[in-house]
């Protein structure tokens, strides 16, 4: 099997209303999104979806997939897509980094091995059975009232596990949101503070010797990853890694220097399911837990990631976000995981089981294909 044209979407997709973090620093209205859909000399047809969270969240922007595609495509075109090793060293030697480029390339890949073997994403990744997968929610900064109301809106749709955003210039408008939140939550439920870098380390143990929860996870407190080790060695709360993972030495970086218990595994973070299925295991290996999510993009992104969450060991997994339920657009209307009662099962059908109506895109961005 070749790889015989690869046709390259933009969608851009927004946000149903404006969605802030990293203590209000950050701003996020639309997400640039790119489809990729390869198609093969033997008829099958493979989709992936590649959607940073805007342009100031990862060294990743939506531009840049289409760029880096411009790249790649000459040297994907004939190769067999069910080389998945293969086509990751491929990508890698042709152009080193950029992991967001790959990712969609690497996701529709694994679609076109999924339908080829007659099996869902979720089994080729080692799961028994499409078990369905915990949704939380995510909560963007604002004040604590603002927060705890929306919290009790995630909790009215069936959430039982909350994103919510921290990470102010002040520390003690923080100690108030955790003490807040902390009063507002049922015995049921469960908290992941999201700082995305905003402290400084001395900020971080002000905050968190200061408050009573000391069962809620905090994630990515500082920028790097040694500045989160050393908040992770003199907190009293388990510490999730997840921005300044990108290759796997991180990871193993993060192992050695006891930076974490868990972290978020995203694919277009990665460079796509391939590596994030290394670093699964990996993560499973050492012990650790892990919220399994892409960076951002419609169903067809998510459902990518929901098969990878799936098939992980339960003890590990700590529900997964789903983007596309913040966004004013769907590609994929129907189709892929969806919320249902606070749950997404992935789709049972092989390969990734979302095939986008490419009449929602338009004219392709561009087209790669073997010339005669
Ligand atoms: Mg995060």
């Amino acid at each position: 099997m070749k790889i015989s044209r690869i046709t390259v979407y933009q969608l851009d997709l927004p946000l149903t209303k404006p969605y802030w973090l990293s203590g209000g620093r950050l701003k996020f209205e639309k997400l640039d999104s790119t489809f990729v859909r390869i198609d093969t000399d033997e008829g099958i047809t493979g989709w992936g979806e590649g959607c940073p969270w805007g342009h100031t969240y990862l060294p990743a922007h939506g531009p840049g997939i289409r760029a880096g595609l411009e790249t790649l495509a000459p040297f994907l075109i004939g190769e067999d897509p069910r080389s998945l090793g293969h086509i990751n060293r491929l990508m890698d030697l042709q152009l080193p980094g950029h992991p967001y480029v790959k990712s969609p390339v690497d996701m529709a890949c694994w679609d076109i091995l999924g339908q080829a073997s007659g099996m869902p994403l979720w089994q080729l990744m080692g799961g028994a059975q499409a078990a369905p997968v915990h949704v939380n929610s995510s909560i963007s900064t604002g004040t604590p009232d603002e927060m705890v109301a929306l919290i009790l809106e995630a909790r009215a749709a069936g959430y039982r596990t909350h994103s919510a955003k921290l990470g102010g210039s002040d520390p003690q408008t923080d100690i108030e949101r955790i003490e807040a939140i902390t009063s507002a939550l049922l015995p049921s439920e469960f908290v992941t503070y999201d700082i995305n870098r905003a402290w400084l380390p001395g900020v971080a143990l002000q905050v968190l010797n200061t408050v009573s929860d000391a069962r809620s996870w905090i994630e990515q407190p500082c920028e790097t990853l040694e500045q989160c080790a050393y908040v992770a060695q003199n907190v009293r709360q388990p510490v999730l890694l997840d921005e300044c993972l990108h290759t796997f030495d991180d990871h193993l970086r993060a192992w050695k220097t006891d930076a974490c218990a868990g972290l978020k595994v995203k694919p277009n973070r990665l460079g796509g399911l391939t590596k994030s299925l290394q670093v699964r295991d990996f993560a499973v290996s050492v012990g650790w837990k892990m919220h399994i999510e892409d960076l951002g993009g419609s169903a067809l992104a998510d459902t990518a990631a929901v098969h990878l969450a799936s098939s992980t060991p339960p003890e590990h997994h700590m529900d997964s976000w789903l983007c596309h339920y913040h966004l004013g657009v769907d590609p994929v209307p129907g189709q892929g995981a969806r919320n249902i009662g606070g749950k997404a099962t992935p789709p049972d059908t092989p390969g990734l089981g979302v095939t986008p109506d490419t009449g929602i895109f338009g004219k392709p961005v561009a087209t790669y294909e073997i010339r005669a």
